[in-house]
């Protein structure tokens, strides 16, 4: 299995950016045999192609469960990418991201910074869903990285949003809780990315969406900067 830091420099490098480490924390097993997602990169696909190869995949077990795959709707060329978990009941029956009412919300808080479902690109970290909506295992994740890794290469966005605990600590490579993640400036490569709370997770505490509130407007100003 991957270590948290060699996924984040496998996002790296899948992203054409180089790692310079000192030698001796270079990874010595440059691939790793239990893991499905490391000698895997649809890196040459387009968007077309990389739909398709989301929609047959097979590469973990929940292609057994899933109705469909939910490959990420929006905009191509979007500034704005926003990276939830993964596919709930109303998303695998529909086909689309956040599409329950975590996804009601989501849309409301796009709408407050000015930004759409249609403006931005929604995708998750696993595109199937897992049963009973348990957390994503890592080896599913590592599965799904791939795909992942080349929308972001493909949208090239100039923000990444990532909503919830699993988003971000897949994206970052880390363990770390929302709290101790958010209003903070990451960066996935020269991406800029900013964490925040899952709007499932509003729901249930609406007493975070001030918090959720100044994140975003984190994320429009370095969206903003990097545009100018
Ligand atoms: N939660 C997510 O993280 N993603 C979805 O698509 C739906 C709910």
């Amino acid at each position: 299995m991957l270590q948290p830091e060699q996924q984040r420099r496998a996002y790296l490098r899948a992203m054409g950016i180089d790692v310079w480490l000192p030698h001796d924390q270079q990874d010595d097993a440059p691939a790793d045999t239990e893991s499905p997602g490391a000698d895997f990169s649809p890196a040459e696909l387009d968007w077309e192609a990389l739909q398709q190869c989301v929609a047959d995949c097979t590469r973990c077990e929940l292609a057994a469960s899933r109705t469909q795959t939910v490959f990420g709707v929006g905009n191509h060329d979007a500034d704005w990418l926003i990276i939830g978990e993964a596919p709930g009941a109303e998303e695998d029956r529909r086909g689309e991201p956040f599409v329950g009412r975590a996804g009601q919300l989501l849309d409301q808080m796009l709408q407050a910074i000015g930004q759409s479902r249609d403006r931005v690109f929604i995708a998750n970290i696993l595109k199937c869903r897992p049963p009973d909506n348990r957390d994503p295992k890592p080896g599913e994740a590592a599965a799904c990285r791939g795909y992942l890794e080349r929308q972001i290469a493909l949208v090239q966005p100039k923000i990444i949003l990532a909503v919830g605990k699993i988003a971000a600590q897949n994206l970052l490579g880390c363990n770390d809780p929302v709290g101790r993640m958010r209003g903070k400036v990451h960066a996935l490569g020269e991406i800029p990315l900013v964490v925040t709370y899952h709007p499932a997770y509003l729901l249930r505490s609406p007493s975070q969406k001030k918090k959720a509130w100044s994140d975003l407007c984190l994320a429009a100003r370095l969206a903003a900067e990097s545009s100018a």
